[in-house]
């Protein structure tokens, strides 16, 4: 392990986050599913019972966890196209045994960074889930919170705001002006986790690839 990960898992250990290593995506797989099954024998539930939901993610994507959870109860938020049933769905994944998802930003100290368009993804970061995991690549992590900011405005949001088609400065300008268009700016929330304050809550997949955006 790079000594930039041996560093980053002190100073999430430091805010009670666990940190987990993961040389390729494939590992990240691996250690996502034994993170959950051991969630699930700890809490004595059939794979069924495991209500298992997650928030929209290149990254989960990637490392192709989705056909990997099919025998646990799975909840996708994104399957209805119908804007009601979407977002009860949305409302449903808060109290799921295990969110996945991954993060924007992660930064030398150990702090997360997030921005959102609804806030669900964020919601379940912050609270409801008994076990959040999020799977992180190293094309993610940066110095400090300001770099953190000009990464997402720079990087993910005009790329995110591309793939929902959505008509911002970001994606048609490639630049960020801060913009408040109705049904169309995705930077709603800006979320910068510093601790857990329950622990090991809050699980940290860092890989040693690039991954999402
Ligand atoms: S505020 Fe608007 S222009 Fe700026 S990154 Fe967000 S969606 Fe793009």
């Amino acid at each position: 392990m790079d000594k930039i990960f041996s560093t980053l898992s002190e100073r999430l250990k430091e805010r009670q986050i666990v940190p987990y290593y993961a040389e390729t995506k494939e590992d990240a797989l691996t250690t996502v599913l034994s993170i959950i099954e051991a969630e699930r024998e700890k809490k004595g539930k059939s794979e069924k019972e495991m209500l298992i939901s997650f928030g929209g993610s290149r990254t989960l994507s990637e490392i192709d966890v989705y056909s990997h959870i099919e025998r646990y109860n799975v909840l996708d938020p994104y399957v209805s196209k119908d804007r009601k049933e979407q977002y009860e769905a949305k409302r449903r994944a808060l109290l799921s045994d295990v969110f996945l998802m991954s993060a924007n930003a992660i930064c030398e100290s150990g702090e997360i960074v997030n921005i959102d368009g609804n806030g669900n993804r964020l919601g379940a970061l912050i609270f409801g889930p008994d076990t959040v995991i999020m799977v992180i690549g190293k094309n993610k992590l940066v110095k400090d919170k300001n770099e953190a900011i000009v990464r997402i405005k720079t990087v993910a949001c005009p790329r995110n705001a591309s793939r929902l088609s959505r008509k911002t400065p970001c994606a048609e300008k490639g630049k960020c002006e801060s913009c408040l268009i109705p049904s169309q700016t995705i930077c709603g929330h800006t979320v910068y986790t510093r601790y857990s304050a329950i622990p090991e809550r809050i699980r940290v997949v860092l890989v040693n690839e690039n991954l999402g955006f």
